[in-house]
């Protein structure tokens, strides 16, 4: 039995206060998220500042990308060791944003997948088609091959020690969900597809959905068979949205 995940990725959004405020509320209404585990991905800076805000808690911190490297002249960068020092167990890698603006390949994507696993991080992995290639029928393809990426680079067993997280990129932040239908088909094609290579890795790992989730609509998407909760944007950015979310 796969647990339900629910992460929030806050992008580049917030401030000081806007952040203690919706770590506060997100901790008071905690409760209500029975069995699900929940974890939040705030910009590098605020980091340690919530690893702080969270100690007792359950909740689980991640960063929204990590460097391939470790250390070194590599301006800007922010190493998966350093990560795991300041207090996160996940990292996002792969993140459509990532490959659409800032250029990663897949084998960008792979390499930060084995960096953040080797240092111990839980790497998420954003796989997921644009719409012209859903259009074109090309979306199983598109999946595959950036899975594939990773599997070349870290084997099928190294997705064990990750989350995979389904991103139609034409339903990120667009408020256009996929129905549970279409999410579930894509899961259920991933989780085969881990399968020919490993059964017991494609039981145990969990996939994520994300784009344009919300309360209204979590309950549905979770209740699929091999949806294993979300990866959260826009509606992180409340407590009430993003407890909604965790409570659905
Ligand atoms: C995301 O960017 O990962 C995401 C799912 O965003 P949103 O929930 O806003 O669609």
């Amino acid at each position: 039995m796969r647990q339900t995940l629910v992460a929030g990725n806050w992008k580049l959004n917030g401030s000081i206060d806007d952040i203690q405020t919706l770590v506060k509320g997100i901790l008071d209404g905690m409760s209500g998220a029975n069995g699900k585990a929940v974890a939040v991905c705030p910009p590098y800076v605020y980091i340690p500042m919530v690893s702080e805000l969270l100690k007792g808690s359950e909740v689980g911190l991640g960063a929204q990308d990590v460097s391939e490297q470790s250390s070194g002249a590599f301006t800007g960068e922010v190493s998966p060791e350093m990560l795991k020092e300041i207090g996160c167990q996940y990292a996002i890698v792969g993140h459509s944003e990532r490959r659409s603006i800032y250029g990663e390949l897949d084998t960008d994507t792979a390499n930060k997948y084995k960096a953040a696993m080797d240092s111990g991080l839980t790497p998420i992995l954003c796989v997921g088609e644009l719409l012209e290639e859903r259009e074109s029928g090309d979306t199983e393809n598109v999946v595959a091959r950036q899975l594939d990426a990773v599997i070349d680079a870290v084997g099928v067993e190294g997705l064990a020690a990750g989350v995979i997280a389904y991103e139609p990129v034409w339903a990120i932040g667009t408020g256009k969900t996929a129905s549970p239908e279409q999410a579930q088909d894509v899961h259920a094609f991933i989780r085969n597809k881990v399968a020919q290579l490993d059964t017991v890795v494609a039981e145990k790992v969990q996939i994520l959905y994300g784009g344009s989730v919300n309360g209204g609509n979590a309950a549905e998407l979770f209740a699929m068979e091999d949806i294993d909760g979300g990866l959260i944007g826009g509606a992180s950015l409340t407590s009430e949205a993003f407890l909604a979310i965790c409570t659905a």
